[in-house]
Order: structure tokens, then C-alpha cells, then sequence
């Protein structure tokens, strides 16, 4: 099968890289990251998306997507599938899937979750919207790079789930990290704590996978100085798409859009760009009750 991929950045490229491993042929294109050793570099994003039976995005946004969609599709041939990796907002998902259909392709939006180093070992979970056909022809591929795939109904489904997914992933780091810095100043040892919470109802994953306090619980972000992981600036992209979706439909979400803005001031207004998302403990414990 032959593959193009657009978009070879942190994400990107190691993915690609695997589909090669597995003994697909792939040609690349990227406006600015280089094309990995063993994908064929590609002039433009059409010249990747030529004579490919799959087309791959893995893109910073839905302008973007919707943009390179716009410009593949003229080129893809009759039947191949645009399977869009990127995490972007449901109506662009949605956009990119009507223009494919309109050319006579298929579409998949399978969004991730794993981040750079599940990108890398081939462990990705992939979250999936579109029909039945796309989600049956692009499945060998998600076995590549990942370990699970899940569809989850028609296009924009998998974006919808992952914006889920994160805004509980975000709303729970934060409601674990002011429970620590609470705990701190009741004088309870964190290591307590984590004992406490990992086996009683507060449990999470962000408690008991990837604990935010340094030295306890199991190696996360936390023991290396709070870098990322998953970066905050990330979690604050995911939040803003949960709230604009929510926007959309007129859901009631006010534990995301406090997170959202707590998120937003801890990257725009004070240190947390480039922190790994769990460095909202220091925040909290800096701070004193407003
Ligand atoms: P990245 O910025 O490293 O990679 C995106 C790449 O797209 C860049 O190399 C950029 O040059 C390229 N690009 C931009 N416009 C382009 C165009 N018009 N044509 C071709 N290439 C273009 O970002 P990333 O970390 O690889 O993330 C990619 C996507 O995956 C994002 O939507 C992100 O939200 C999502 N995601 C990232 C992570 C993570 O941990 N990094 C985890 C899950 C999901």
C-alpha cells in the first residue's frame, strides 16, 4: 500500500517512520520539518497525496487541515482515504470528511491519544469517526502505529470523543493538583495522600499514573522538573476545542471552561508554557486563595 504523510513533525515523523518499518512505501511533505531517512520527500502536499491509497495528515490545526485537504483532493485518486490524524475542532473534521466524499474518497478522523513517545514505540490509541468502509481500509495502519483503535461513529466522532477524553484528563489534573497543595497546607505528607487517593474513590489516572507531585507514585513529568509529557500549551488547545465544540451544541460545561481558563492564564499570563501539565501543583502551591 502506498502512503503520503503531511505533516512530519514531533508527531509525524515518528509515525511515518513506523509505516516504513512495517514495509509501506511513504512519501512525505512538510512545510518546514525535514523528511525523516526512509520517506520519500514529496515537493508539495498534492505530489504526496498522488497515486497514494492513504493519505495521512498529522497538522498543528482545523485552518490548516482544511487548507491541505483542499489542496490533496484534486490529486488523490477514486476511492483512496483521507485519514486525518491531527487533533483539530469537530466542524473541520466534518469539512474535511464532505470535500473528500465530494471528490469521490473516503474519510477518517482519528485523532490520538499517547503523545510523542506512544508516536515513537507504535502505542498510539486511535480515536475514530467515518464510515465503515474508510475505518476498514485504514485499520492495518492503526495497527502500525498504535496498539488500539476505537471507532467511534461517523466523521468528526473521533475528534468529539478526544476533546472529551482531554477536558476530563485536564479538569482532573487540575482537581488533583489544588487537592495536594490543600493537603500540603493541612500538613498531610503527599506520600500519605497518594496511598489515601490511589485506592479510594479520588483515584484518577492523573493521581495514580501520572501523579503531579515529585517522588511519588510512579516516574512522571513530576520527577524530571515538570517537563513535558504533555505540555500545558497542548492540554490548553484541547480545552479551547472542548469549549468551542461546546459552543457549537450548547452543552453546559463549567468544569471545562474553569479549566480552560485556569490553563489559559498558567500559559499566557504566567510560567507554565512549556511545562508539562501537571505543573499546576507549584502553581497552586504558590499561590494563596482568591
Ligand atoms: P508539530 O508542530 O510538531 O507538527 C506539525 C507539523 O505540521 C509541523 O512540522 C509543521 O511544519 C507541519 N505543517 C504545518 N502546516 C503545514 C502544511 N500546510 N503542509 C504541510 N505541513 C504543515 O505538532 P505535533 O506535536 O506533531 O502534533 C501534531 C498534531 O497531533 C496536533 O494536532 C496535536 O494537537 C496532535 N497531538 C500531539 C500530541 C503531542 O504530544 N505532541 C499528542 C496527541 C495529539
Amino acid at each position: 500500500m502506498k502512503i503520503g504523510f503531511i505533516g512530519l513533525g514531533n508527531m509525524g515523523a515518528p509515525m511515518a517512520l513506523n509505516l516504513v518499518a512495517a514495509g509501506y512505501t511513504v512519501t512525505g511533505f512538510d512545510v518546514s520539518a525535514p523528511c525523516p531517512d526512509g520517506v520519500n520527500s514529496a515537493g508539495s502536499a498534492a505530489e504526496a497525496a498522488a497515486n497514494a491509497e492513504v493519505v495521512i495528515t498529522m497538522l498543528p490545526n482545523g485552518d490548516i487541515l482544511r487548507a491541505v485537504a483542499q489542496e490533496i483532493m484534486p490529486a488523490m485518486a477514486d476511492g483512496s482515504v483521507h485519514l486525518d490524524c491531527s487533533t483539530v475542532d469537530v466542524e473541520s473534521a466534518r469539512a474535511a470528511a464532505e470535500l473528500a466524499q465530494s471528490h469521490g474518497c473516503l474519510a477518517a478522523d482519528a485523532p490520538v491519544s499517547g503523545g510523542i513517545g506512544g508516536a515513537a514505540n507504535g502505542t498510539l490509541t486511535f480515536m475514530a469517526g467515518g464510515s465503515d468502509a474508510a475505518f476498514e481500509k485504514v485499520s492495518p495502519l492503526f495497527d502500525v502505529m498504535g496498539q488500539k483503535a476505537v471507532h467511534c461513529g461517523p466523521s468528526g466522532n473521533g475528534q468529539a470523543a478526544k476533546i472529551c477524553n482531554n477536558m476530563i484528563l485536564g479538569v482532573t489534573m487540575i482537581g488533583t493538583c489544588e487537592a495536594f497543595a490543600l493537603a500540603d497546607k493541612l500538613g498531610l505528607d503527599r506520600q500519605k495522600m497518594f496511598d489515601v487517593v490511589s485506592t479510594s474513590s479520588g483515584y484518577s489516572w492523573t493521581m495514580n499514573a501520572y501523579c503531579p507531585a515529585p517522588g511519588v507514585g510512579p516516574q512522571s513529568p513530576a520527577d524530571n522538573d515538570y517537563q513535558p509529557g504533555f505540555a500545558s500549551e497542548l492540554m490548553l488547545k484541547d480545552l479551547r476545542l472542548s469549549q468551542q465544540a461546546a459552543e457549537a451544541v450548547d452543552a453546559d460545561t463549567p468544569m471545562g471552561q474553569a479549566a480552560t481558563s485556569l490553563y489559559s492564564d498558567f500559559v499566557e499570563a504566567e510560567d507554565g508554557l512549556g511545562k508539562d501539565f501537571s505543573a499546576m501543583l507549584p502553581r497552586f502551591v504558590s499561590r494563596r486563595r482568591s
